[in-house]
């Protein structure tokens, strides 16, 4: 017979402990001695269930959502919080309560970040115990949840501009345009290709370009605001996404940036300065992202054949048939 899900399912993963069936709370003047202590077996069953549990996900918050709840089974907690400032994770969940106990995370030197778990009363000192005996639990899925998240992010970062490649473009533009499309919100978008880039590699030598590249990248992201997106589209293009931007406000930026990259990029020949030619296409309900960067791109192409160093508008015709 086929093997499905279900069959290589443990028995204990779909089932509830029996421990738990048990479960009692009771509050004591100390604060809360909650749920009746659980035997040396039924610990050792709850560990395997979590920790089989815990291999199911390697999205971090779903794993410390599941840690949480499944933790809540066994001693009452309200509240969980975790902060990675590195990962860039600040999560919380359930109800933050008065009384709070707090884990560093770490693995042979290695931070993983911070877990609070909040109460309403004091935890009996029987349920810190307890809440310590299982974290350990936590800690290689934790970990490895956060190798693979880091793993996700480098694999969208250009390694030698240190932009958002083009992987992470079509996500983002993807992302973006549905928003635009759902609040009807303005977005633009620049198509940007460094001028003559193939004769400073071949005078200068491929590092002197790579440098330009890095220069460029840094100019770029120092000209748009913090909502917007800069990526490196391939070898010298790069794509830059303004959101909430209409035509002249994207002009305006495009023409910023035009200007900026002539003037504090350092240019190899001192006679020749480092400069863009910039195509740009303001969203005009098309049905995906390639039709948009498709008209930014023929944009460029104009900006070139009419002498580059310069900003070209994609044009399209509007409901009532006037230009936009
Ligand atoms: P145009 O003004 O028409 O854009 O001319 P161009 O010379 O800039 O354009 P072309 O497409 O002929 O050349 C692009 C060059 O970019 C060719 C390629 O060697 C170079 N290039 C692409 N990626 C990299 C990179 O990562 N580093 C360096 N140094 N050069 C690169
Ligand atoms: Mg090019
Ligand atoms: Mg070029």
């Amino acid at each position: 017979a086929p093997v499905t899900g279900n069959d290589i399912m443990p028995s204990s993963f779909s089932q509830t402990p029996t421990w738990q069936e048990r479960k009692t709370v009771k509050s004591t003047k100390a604060g809360l001695s909650a749920i009746d202590t659980p035997t040396a077996d039924q610990l050792k069953d709850f560990r395997l269930h979590l920790m089989m549990h815990l291999q199911t996900s390697l999205d971090t918050e779903q794993l410390l959502r599941t840690f949480f709840t499944e933790v809540q089974h066994l001693i009452p907690l309200t509240g969980c919080d975790y902060l990675n400032g590195d990962a860039g994770l600040s999560l919380h969940m359930g109800t933050p309560g008065r009384h709070r106990c707090n884990y560093q995370l770490s693995l042979n030197d290695e931070q993983y970040g911070e877990i609070t778990f909040t109460h309403r009363l004091r935890l009996a000192e029987q349920d810190l115990a307890l809440l310590e005996s299982i974290m350990d639990t936590l800690i290689y899925p934790l970990r490895n949840s956060l190798t693979h998240r880091k793993a996700i992010a480098t694999a969208m970062i250009d390694p030698l501009t240190g932009l958002s490649n083009r992987g992470a473009m079509a996500i983002t533009l993807n992302r973006e345009i549905d928003r635009s499309r759902r609040l009807e919100q303005d977005m633009s978008v620049l198509m940007i290709d460094i001028d003559h880039f193939k004769q400073l590699n071949d005078r200068y030598g491929h590092l002197a370009g790579d440098d330009v590249l890095r220069n460029v990248a840094r100019a770029l992201e120092d000209c748009v605001r913090a909502c917007d997106a800069c990526f490196r589209f391939g070898g010298e293009e790069f794509l830059v996404l303004l959101s909430n931007s209409n035509l002249p406000l994207a002009r305006q930026v495009a023409e910023r940036i035009r200007q900026t990259i002539q003037t504090v990029c350092r240019s190899p020949d001192p006679k020749k300065p480092i400069t863009v030619s910039v195509g740009l296409a303001h969203y005009e309900n098309e049905n995906d992202w390639p039709e948009l960067v498709t008209r930014a791109d023929k944009a460029l192409y104009q900006a070139k054949a009419a002498g580059r160093n310069r900003v070209v508008a994609s044009y399209v015709r509007n409901h009532e048939g006037e230009w936009v």
